[in-house]
């Protein structure tokens, strides 16, 4: 997404595999917490919880292929943020090879910790930048004994954060992802995407896909979601909705929600963001901000999608019908994410909710951020990789500028 893991074009490079590092070392259901080399692929992470009738709450498309090396140096989101945090809430432990070649050991699980700044969360997220993570400790919980998948219709955006919050008040801590999809999304799906179909049978501008789970045996949560709902509706303040009755119709309504962005992609390409908002505003700016980029850029068509609850959207803008996307991109592209950048600055949000900086937001993040952010960021790079040899050009732009062979 960013071009983190490609090297630069000096052909200098040194590309550093560990997927042979790929063993579980230890499962520890005392301290609800696994230790994984960086290698591991993320299901495997999740078969070894299970194995313990526990789990490890971070899902995502990838999971068959992110190792928990690249899930830690991205702090990965994925679909259970809302209610688990990203993988930065779930590092209890690290174990890293700083530039120099120490080693840094820092797995033990501990839940308390305040020796001063705290070193294992600088690797997370810091995208191989700093050294070379090998090891982590992981936080489990308990397992999923119940899983409902929702799909509710509304009038807008602020309709659908409104129906999280009281969602959370019914239902407690059980609202594990909300995500949004605008009706011009769905119509995406349903063209190009073979064997989907339209959740509900009104046309609702505006849609969530909602999911609860439950560690807890006994409670009924599809009947308390669909009692939710149906308060919702008599109330006016839901359009439609349905409640998957398997694990097949939950999967399917997953399917729908995956299939966005590959859906987008059959359509031409876009000048594509991934950003954040304080979630209170999100619905707000996902309204003003794509009308400011239709007027500022006649004939453009901005969509906004996701991770609702998390206050991230991926912000994508297409290009007028009837022009070619890959010549209209290469010419608008910059100018338009410049304009979107802008306008998130202004919310408060941030240029990159989920995908990092890598080489290909590095001179964006330099242009918007705020000088204090932007010195210590050099201040701690500089301390911790003084000869700039750990994935360079990646956060920071290299001196000459990004090189994207
Ligand atoms: C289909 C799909 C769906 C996705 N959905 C989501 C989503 O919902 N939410 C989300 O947040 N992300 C999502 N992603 C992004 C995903 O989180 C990352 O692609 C993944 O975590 C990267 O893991 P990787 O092992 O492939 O790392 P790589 O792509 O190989 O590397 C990623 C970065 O981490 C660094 N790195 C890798 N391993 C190490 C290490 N051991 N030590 C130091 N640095 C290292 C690399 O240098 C690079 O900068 C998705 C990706 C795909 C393909």
């Amino acid at each position: 997404m960013v071009a983190g893991a490609v090297p630069d074009a000096s052909g200098r490079a040194l590309l550093l595999s560990l997927r042979r590092m790929n063993r579980i070392r230890a499962i520890s259901p005392g301290d609800n917490a696994l230790v994984a080399e960086a290698g591991v692929i993320l299901s495997h992470v999740h078969e070894a919880a299970a194995a313990a009738g526990l789990r490890f709450p971070l899902s995502l498309g990838a999971k068959g292929s992110a190792t928990i090396g690249g899930l830690i140096s991205t702090n990965a989101g994925g679909t259970q943020v809302l209610r688990f945090g990203p993988m930065r809430a779930l590092l209890l432990g690290i174990e890293a090879v700083l530039p120099d070649g120490t080693i840094f050991e820092g797995l033990s699980p501990l839940r308390k910790d305040n020796r001063g700044y705290d070193l294992r969360q600088l690797f997370c997220g810091a995208e191989g930048t700093l050294g070379v993570v090998t090891a982590a400790t992981l936080r489990l919980v308990p397992a999923l004994r119940q899983r409902v998948v929702a799909w509710v219709g509304l009038d807008s955006p602020q309709a659908a954060l409104d129906l999280l919050r009281r969602l959370d008040q019914r239902l407690g801590e059980s609202v594990e992802a909300f995500e949004l999809v605008p009706l011009v999304a769905l119509q995406l799906v349903l063209h190009h995407i073979p064997g989907t179909r339209a959740p509900l049978a009104a046309d609702c501008p505006w849609q969530v896909l909602v999911e609860c789970g439950s560690s807890v045996d006994g409670e009924d949560l599809a009947t308390r979601l669909a009692a939710a709902l149906a308060t919702e509706m008599q109330a006016g303040r839901v359009v439609d909705a349905v409640i998957a009755s398997s694990e097949a119709q939950a999967n399917a309504l997953w399917h729908v929600r995956e299939n966005i962005s590959e859906a987008e992609r059959h359509d031409g390409m876009a000048a594509k963001h991934d950003i954040s908002v304080p979630v209170s505003d999100m619905p707000r700016f996902v309204i003003e901000a794509a009308a400011a980029v239709e007027a500022r850029f006649p004939g453009v068509r901005a969509i906004a999608f996701g991770h609702l609850g998390d206050g991230n959207v991926h912000f994508n803008v297409r290009a007028p019908i009837g022009l070619d996307s890959r010549d209209w991109l290469a010419c608008e592209g910059e100018g338009i994410t410049a304009f979107v950048d802008d306008l998130v600055v202004a919310a408060g949000g941030s240029l990159s909710a989920e995908h990092g900086i890598g080489q290909i937001k590095a001179a964006e993040f330099v242009r918007i951020s705020d000088p204090a952010r932007l010195a210590m960021v050099r201040a701690i790079k500089q301390a911790i990789d003084p000869l700039g040899i750990m994935n360079p050009g990646k956060v920071l732009p290299l001196a000459s500028g990004p090189a994207i062979p």
